[in-house]
């Protein structure tokens, strides 16, 4: 991985110092509605500089830290086997040099990249999951590796019970019968269950993924599949702030697609969600 022109603000530390490594995954081939996720991190680094790197919700700032911006991996198109390989591969060398990868997508399908490589290192990998979609498709039109099947894919890694998902309000009804099988443990159409998970995985590894979709789309319209009824910043701000008592191994952001976003408010939110993710799973 090679440093980019500009990184995301306050994540200009080196990768030898760093504890936290970001890197892009400009991927959207299996995009199923709108696409243009790929030009996610690119926006993102671009607009973080309308941020303060201070955080008044957290009383922390960025630049007390060492957080290194690798850049973007540089994928293939088409076939999304390629791709999730170089994301692993990708995570699995942060992993080895014993730092916490942060996951910039890209469609949400490229989570299941750096979940493969995290499963690899912790076998006792748990998931946080907020998504307007369930993602839980055993396969969409034919396709198994779509962003419309990722949580299913992760599930086929690590079995029932392990995956706890909130926000989610869109799905077949083969997927919210999935999860009421207990599959997973699933909160429809709010999050007020997070600080009950959060209790119940200290301790314990895990990553989070967070399908910006989740955000009401009258908030955060600059998505590939917008979904009427979502939870508002202050409830996401909320699960965040849950994270800094936990373990977490590793996290990602996904689905921003800032070309449809004409007002620039998605891209501001995706950054501000960004810099309090980081902030909250770096212990001081
Ligand atoms: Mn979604
Ligand atoms: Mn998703």
């Amino acid at each position: 991985m090679r440093n980019q022109p500009y990184a995301f603000i306050g994540c200009e530390g080196s990768f030898e110092d760093a504890g936290l490594v970001i890197f892009g995954a400009p991927f959207d081939s299996t995009t199923s509605f709108r696409p243009g996720a790929r030009f996610g991190p690119a926006a993102m680094r671009a607009e973080s500089f309308g941020l303060e790197t201070y955080s008044p919700y957290q009383d922390r700032d960025l630049v007390d830290l060492t957080i290194f911006d690798a850049g973007d991996l540089e994928l293939p198109f088409g076939d999304p086997s390629p791709a999730l390989y170089a994301i692993r591969a990708a995570a699995g060398k942060i992993l080895q040099a014993g730092k916490r990868p942060v996951l910039l997508g890209g469609e949400h399908l490229v989570t299941l990249g750096a979940v493969q490589a995290l499963a690899a290192v912790y076998p006792d990998l748990h998931i946080l999951h907020l998504d307007a979609h369930a993602d839980l498709r055993a396969d969409y039109l034919g396709q198994t590796l779509s962003h419309a099947c990722v949580i299913r894919r992760c599930w086929d890694i690590l079995g029932d019970g392990r995956i706890h998902q909130f926000g989610i309000r869109s799905g077949s009804r083969e997927e919210f019968e999935f999860a009421a099988a207990g599959r997973v443990f699933q909160e429809k159409f709010t999050c007020r269950g997070f600080a009950g998970a959060a209790e119940a995985l200290r301790g314990k590894p895990v990553y989070v993924t967070i399908d910006l979709d989740v955000l009401d789309p009258s908030l955060f319209p600059g998505t590939g599949t917008p979904e009427a009824g979502g939870i508002l910043f202050p409830q996401l701000m909320e699960c965040i702030r849950l994270l800094g008592s936990l373990e977490i191994c590793g996290f990602d952001l996904c689905e921003l697609a800032p070309q449809h976003d004409t007002s620039g408010a998605s891209t501001a939110t995706a950054c501000k969600v960004l810099r309090e993710m980081l902030l909250a799973v770096s212990s001081y």
